[in-house]
């Protein structure tokens, strides 16, 4: 029996949520399937969980992170610093509104944005700073929201991970100017379908996004554009799916962070045999992949696929080592946090509803390799 990496089935609970949810809007008398009362009642149900200013939901995270640096006023001329290590949309966002991605490093243990890093790449064209949560960390919020005010640059989180997660006690997500969450199935705040929700307590930047959401118009007259905007809106099924769903959302997070406890504890000792886990602890952890480092990691990860057991490797070249922003790196300069990163992480199973004995085969499989 093979234990995959990804697990996109829907639990049984969610697959009658998703039929009620088709049930619901197909026999509606309203008929309406694009940014009806559903999408105004999830928006309204996220708002009041994050104690937000508001919420917009729109068509992915990826049009998330462009319609929240449109949002910021970021343009042609204008830079905006991203981690070298992560996924594509950090950078691939800043080149679709015509600015100039930064790499800044990330910490190698870690994996998220080395702040001092970022605070020496900041010129008078810098605009906004994007940290990402990344696997089981939060980015250190504390230190980049002080960076970003002295410097006067805005903080856009890219939080598209971070369900459930929280620093200090304040949620992710709430820590800068605009922040994100993905909807994309695999995610913590998955769904059978594409999505996102963006957060934020600025008026100006939830008016703006609700435009560029749907083409530049204003929700009131149809057909007068304001601005040049995007086809970003969100479908009605989806929308009443996850307002079915968030009720059940704290059980998933907690089952996932079970999980990440369990590894944890399990590998916490592997260290001297060239395992590095993530720390232990609550405070600015996420739950979402489970990466462990190791300096033999195609071996690792070999030994794990012949005892059936799936592994992922995210991020196996930093973002400006990509062909896709080869010409935007500058020359000459490294990024070892980032290498060591690439080069070292490597993913383990993990969703809600995992079993123990699904956890044990893993703990036993890793702790076996390092023996
Ligand atoms: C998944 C992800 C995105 C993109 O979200 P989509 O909904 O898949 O477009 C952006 N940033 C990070 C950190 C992500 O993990």
């Amino acid at each position: 029996m093979t234990l995959p990496f990804f697990n996109t089935r829907l639990l049984d609970g969610e697959r009658d949520i998703l039929l009620k949810a088709v049930h619901q809007v197909a026999t509606d008398p309203e008929q309406r399937f694009i940014l009806g009362r559903r999408t105004v009642e999830l928006e309204k149900a996220l708002r009041e969980q994050f104690g937000a200013g508001d919420v917009v939901v729109c068509g992915s995270g990826s049009a998330a992170l462009v319609l929240a640096l449109r949002a910021l006023g970021v343009g042609p001329g204008d830079e905006v610093i991203v981690p070298a290590f992560g996924s594509e949309p950090l950078a691939g966002s800043v080149v679709a509104v015509g600015a100039r991605p930064v790499f800044a490093d990330v910490d190698p243990q870690t994996m998220v944005l080395d702040v001092d890093d970022a605070e020496r790449l900041i010129t008078d064209r810098t605009r906004v700073v994007v940290p990402a949560h990344t696997f089981t960390a939060m980015a250190d919020m504390p230190a980049l929201v002080e960076l970003a005010g002295r410097h006067g640059i805005a903080v856009l989180e890219d939080a598209a991970i971070a369900q459930g997660a929280a620093l200090a006690g304040r949620h992710a997500g709430r820590w800068g100017e605009v922040g994100l969450f993905s909807f994309f199935p695999v995610k913590p705040l998955g769904m059978p379908g594409e999505g996102a929700a963006l957060v934020t307590d600025d008026p100006e930047i939830s008016r703006a996004v609700r435009m560029l959401r749907n083409h530049g118009q204003d929700g009131v007259h149809r057909f007068l554009h304001h601005t040049v905007g995007y086809n970003s809106r969100f479908d009605e099924v989806l929308a009443q799916f996850q307002l079915n769903r968030l009720p059940v959302l704290p059980t998933l997070v907690e089952q996932r962070m079970r999980v990440v406890d369990r590894y944890t504890q399990a590998f916490a000792g592997l260290a001297h045999r060239g395992v590095r886990a993530p720390a232990a602890g609550h405070d600015g952890r996420c739950c979402y992949v489970y990466a462990i480092q190791v300096a033999e990691r195609d071996r690792m990860r070999a030994h794990l696929a012949r005892r059936g057991i799936g592994s992922h490797v995210h991020y196996p070249v930093p973002l400006p080592r990509l062909s896709a922003f080869a010409d935007l790196a500058p020359t000459g300069r490294g990024w070892p946090g980032a290498e060591h990163a690439s080069a070292r992480h490597l993913a383990l199973p993990l969703w809600p509803g995992m079993t123990d004995a699904e956890v044990a085969r893993v703990v036993d499989a890793v702790c076996g390799f390092a023996g």
